[in-house]
């Protein structure tokens, strides 16, 4: 079986974000970069995988600039095969990732397409439903256990609000990480080296005959309200009347 697993380079989770002085977008320069979280988990998954024997092809795909190439060697650190970028310095939107990743699904054939449910950077929840509907394939978004029953058949548990549903999808289908699906491991020393030699592939969205105009324009980026400083109070009493003067609680009320 062969896995493709969608990885994208993104602020570092660790890092306070902070906006450029004329609000265009988020200032990333000399800001450490990493691999978004979820798409971690994706490679811990595909791995697992090709651990118990499952899968013999594990190929990670990064789109966007050139630097994208370090996020796709830590990918092959953690144990992916080989990896394709998709270099552009065009603002990807998730459409535009999503029409890319179905033109390399369209060349490569994989059983199965892991991406994060979503990026911590734009927070769009997007590609992996776009790809599923673009390939026509089933998808299951945020699971949280991957079970492969067959060559053409998986079942897969998602987290939903109220709990666990679990379902059995034709493969190939798209499957989306949550945070529960496994705890990612650390890149070694040795397996950074030896990624070195692993295939990295350079190609652009012209080579795939993808058009990656957005067609949406950001216009403007702020910073989130700052949050006023709270206030302490003397006891549980003084604290209800401070909530009730605040129109928070209406204990008593009649209807
Ligand atoms: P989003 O819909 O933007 O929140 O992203 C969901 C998932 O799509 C991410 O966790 C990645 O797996 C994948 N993805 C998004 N953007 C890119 C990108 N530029 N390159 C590779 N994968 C991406």
């Amino acid at each position: 079986m062969k896995i493709l697993v969608a990885v994208k380079r993104v602020v570092d989770y660790n890092v306070n974000v902070r906006i450029k002085s004329d609000h265009t977008a988020v200032d990333t320069t000399h800001v450490k970069m990493s691999m978004n979280p979820f798409d971690e988990i994706a490679i811990e998954e595909a791995v697992r995988l090709k651990e118990k024997g499952l899968v013999n092809d594990i190929v990670a795909v990064s789109c966007g600039v050139t630097q994208c190439q370090e996020t796709l060697r830590t990918a092959l650190a953690l144990g992916a095969d080989r990896a394709i970028l998709v270099e552009s310095t065009a603002e990807l939107q998730p459409l535009a990732v999503a029409k890319l990743l179905k033109a390399i699904v369209d060349k490569e054939h994989p059983d199965m397409i892991i991406l994060g449910k979503q990026a911590i950077d734009d927070d769009c929840h997007q590609v992996g439903q776009m790809l599923a509907a673009l390939m026509d394939r089933p998808q299951v978004t945020c699971a949280s256990k991957v079970v492969i029953e067959a060559k053409d058949k998986a079942t897969v548990t998602r987290e939903m609000d109220g709990g666990l549903e679990t379902l059995c999808v034709t493969l190939p289908a798209v499957i989306t990480t949550d945070l529960r699906l496994n705890e990612p491991r650390y890149v070694t020393l040795p397996n950074i080296i030896k990624a070195r030699k692993k295939p990295l592939q350079i190609i652009t969205p012209e080579d795939l005959g993808v058009n990656v105009v957005s067609h949406i324009k950001t216009l403007k980026v702020t910073e989130p309200l700052e949050r006023k400083a709270g206030i302490k109070v003397a006891d549980v009493a003084s604290l209800v009347a401070k909530l009730k003067s605040q129109g928070y609680l209406n204990l008593g009320a009649t209807p």
